[in-house]
């Protein structure tokens, strides 16, 4: 194995709105490349461009340092952008004092970002992820953990410390029961019992978290004995939610590398899984009609008979108003439901998004605006969007995602399970 350290020049994404995966805004990875040799790993495609993506590991040394350039930058641009907001303008002196929350931006940072495990091997020896940490304790930030090691719970110090500020949020990958499964897909991650063991310890002291349980290999962790078993840990490890999707396969070395290890270790499963990505589709979709399970639906029923949430959930920032997190998780939600789970057209979960990621972005407080009547006007919406929030508003769901629920549930009696 080799270590590299490496200077960062940048290192937060682009900002993210509306994710109804991880529900954070900013991503970061403190290395590049990932030890944990997850066969699978999209981070490994050549796309990232990062050679010998399981055995050469850039680890940014100056990760933390730029990290609090960055949020600095972000604080001023966050006041200067409140000053000049067109919707102060917009608003009379009074309703713009009521509506408009003043105080610094905040936003979630996702601290693993797709190339890498915060939590992988060298994090034990570099430290960065803890420095990230501390960094992010500093601007009272919240935080979202996605990891595949209970290395993360040497942090448990500072994570509590910015639970008490704001939120930590710390969820596990956990895609396969079986622990020798596990042990060829996900060589060198901790082992399935010791993530469940980690979660129930995040849990204990307090702090929200859940499972990932992405992706999940057709033909291999679609069995109901495989997802009902991480369904069932996770509910005693008392999991916030299980979320079920998937697995993409790009061409080139990331699909080249899954197939000869399938074919080396677990060739009975080899010919279907060729058969369902036979596509070489871009983005390593399969073909979805060859596939033996629809893993979300198999999951939501799962979910509904083990007692869990099948959907990850947005946690309220502090200084966010929590009529506006409520209508977000149930617009998210929808989204979710409607694209991945139900496979429908964009065109009839696109305004539902683009309403979240307008509610997300924005200091609007949807409680205030729904009380002095300036829902449509304020957010010059159509009269059936504002609706939509009236209903969220009202009863915490809207008729939109009750219905995808029924006709995910409906379709969910047709899977024996
Ligand atoms: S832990 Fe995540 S980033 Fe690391 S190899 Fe596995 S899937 Fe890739």
């Amino acid at each position: 194995m080799r270590y590299e350290t490496i200077q960062a020049k940048t290192l937060l994404s682009k900002p993210i709105y509306g994710d109804s995966w991880f529900h954070s805004n900013r991503s970061m990875n403190a290395y590049r490349g990932c030890e944990h040799g997850c066969v699978y790993c999209d981070g490994h495609c050549q796309y990232y461009r990062i050679d010998n993506f399981y055995t050469h590991i850039r680890v940014k040394e100056n990760a933390p340092k730029i990290l609090r350039r960055e949020l600095e930058r972000m604080k001023y641009r966050s006041q200067s952008k409140l000053q000049t907001s067109s919707l102060v303008r917009f608003l009379d002196k009074d309703d713009a004092s009521r509506v408009i929350d003043q105080s610094p931006r905040k936003i979630i940072i996702g601290i693993s970002g797709g190339v890498s495990d915060a939590y992988q091997p060298a994090e034990g020896q570099y430290e960065i992820s803890r420095q990230v940490l501390e960094t992010v304790l500093d601007f009272r930030m919240p935080v979202f953990v996605l990891t595949k090691s209970d290395l993360v719970l040497r942090d448990l110090d500072l994570l509590k410390e910015i639970h008490k500020h704001a939120f930590a949020n710390v969820c596990f990958s956990i895609t396969l029961h079986d622990e020798e499964t596990k042990a060829i897909f996900e060589p060198k991650s901790s082992t399935t019992w010791e993530r469940f063991e980690a979660l129930k310890q995040i849990r204990k002291a307090g702090l929200f978290g859940g499972i990932q349980a992405v992706p999940i290999i057709p033909g291999i962790g679609d069995s109901v004995e495989n997802m009902q078993g991480l369904a069932k840990d996770a509910k005693k490890a008392r999991a916030e939610y299980i979320l079920f999707a998937g697995m993409t396969l790009k061409p080139g070395r990331q699909k080249e590398y899954f197939f000869n290890v399938v074919h080396h270790q677990m060739s009975e499963a080899y010919d279907l899984l060729q058969d369902i990505y036979a596509n070489n589709h871009t983005y390593g979709h399969p073909i979805f009609e060859r596939l033996p399970v629809n893993v979300m639906v198999q999951g939501y029923k799962i979910c509904k008979q083990v007692g869990i949430s099948d959907r990850s959930i947005r946690h309220m920032m502090p200084t966010e108003p929590e009529a506006n997190v409520q209508v977000l998780n149930a617009l998210l939600d929808l989204v979710f439901y409607r694209s991945m789970t139900l496979g429908k057209p964009r065109q009839s979960w696109k305004p539902y998004h683009e309403l979240a990621i307008q509610i997300e972005k924005g200091v609007l407080n949807l409680a205030e605006l729904y009380k002095q009547g300036l829902l449509e006007k304020q957010l010059g919406m159509s009269p059936k969007m504002t609706h939509v929030i009236e209903e969220i508003l009202q009863t915490g769901t809207c008729q939109a995602l009750a219905n995808a629920q029924r006709e995910l549930a409906q379709r969910a009696e047709k899977i024996n399970v």
